[in-house]
């Protein structure tokens, strides 16, 4: 049998990821974050000194990076010299650096390259800003989640906050959501939209277990049992 594979995209902020993890857990499908790879991708750039604003120096330097991949604990987990990376990847540099560096052709190419092969492990759950679009644009469950750039900054900034990576106002979380947003936006390869044939979920007003609920409804039928 071949891989099962439910994509939700959307902006920053937007909610993908708990929505996912949940959905995963409940159906048994693990769950690929893939805005931990383009933030992997930036961070060891940073680390080994490479212009992040240079697409060249990037390039190069992206057929460099090495990923491991295991599922665990429900999810796809990724190492970098054997190590999680953790909450490295989650600062608000990284967040800064991450839009321009997803900008490059050469590190979209691999990110969607290592993407594709992880359905090896299973039936996945995959979020991000081009899953539907340019990854699995053939998968039959796609999703696109979007709320206001309020509720997106609000949420986004709680989150760091538990998390202790950072302690910002809501108005710097927004502004830099909707920087991330924009540059997402109009880039040339592969930008965020909403794929014809998405489903849209505006979780602006909806709790969790809405949003978790309208997903699996809207899924095929023999998708919607656990294994
Ligand atoms: O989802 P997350 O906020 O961690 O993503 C960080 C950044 O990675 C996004 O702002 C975007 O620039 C990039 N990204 C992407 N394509 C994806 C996932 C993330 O370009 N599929």
């Amino acid at each position: 049998m071949t891989s099962r594979v439910i994509a939700i995209d959307g902006p920053s902020g937007a909610g993908k990821s708990s929505v996912s993890k949940r959905v995963g857990e409940q159906l048994g499908y693990l769950h690929v974050d893939s805005g931990a790879l383009y933030r992997i991708m930036t961070w060891q750039c940073l680390v080994n000194g490479i212009d992040t604003a240079n697409p060249d120096a990037v390039a190069a330097f992206a057929e460099q990076v090495t990923v491991d991949f295991s599922p665990c604990d429900g999810k796809i987990a990724f190492y970098v010299n054997g190590v999680e990376p953790g909450h490295a990847i989650r600062t608000p540099e990284i967040n800064k650096h991450t839009s321009p560096v997803a900008t490059v052709k050469a590190v979209r190419d691999r990110i969607t390259e290592w993407l594709r092969d992880m359905t090896r492990f299973g039936n996945l759950i995959v979020e991000g800003r081009d899953i539907t679009t340019a990854v699995f644009p053939e998968s039959p469950a796609r999703f696109y989640l979007v709320a206001s750039p309020e509720a997106r900054a609000e949420r986004r900034r709680l989150e760091e906050v538990q998390k202790g990576i950072a302690n910002q106002s809501v108005e710097d979380v927004k502004k830099s959501l909707l920087a991330r947003d924009a540059i997402d936006s109009s880039r040339k390869h592969a930008p965020l939209r909403k794929a014809d044939g998405a489903l849209e979920i505006d979780s602006t007003f909806m709790t969790l277990e809405e949003v978790i609920q309208t997903v699996i409804n809207a899924l095929p039928a023999d998708w919607r049992t656990g294994l």
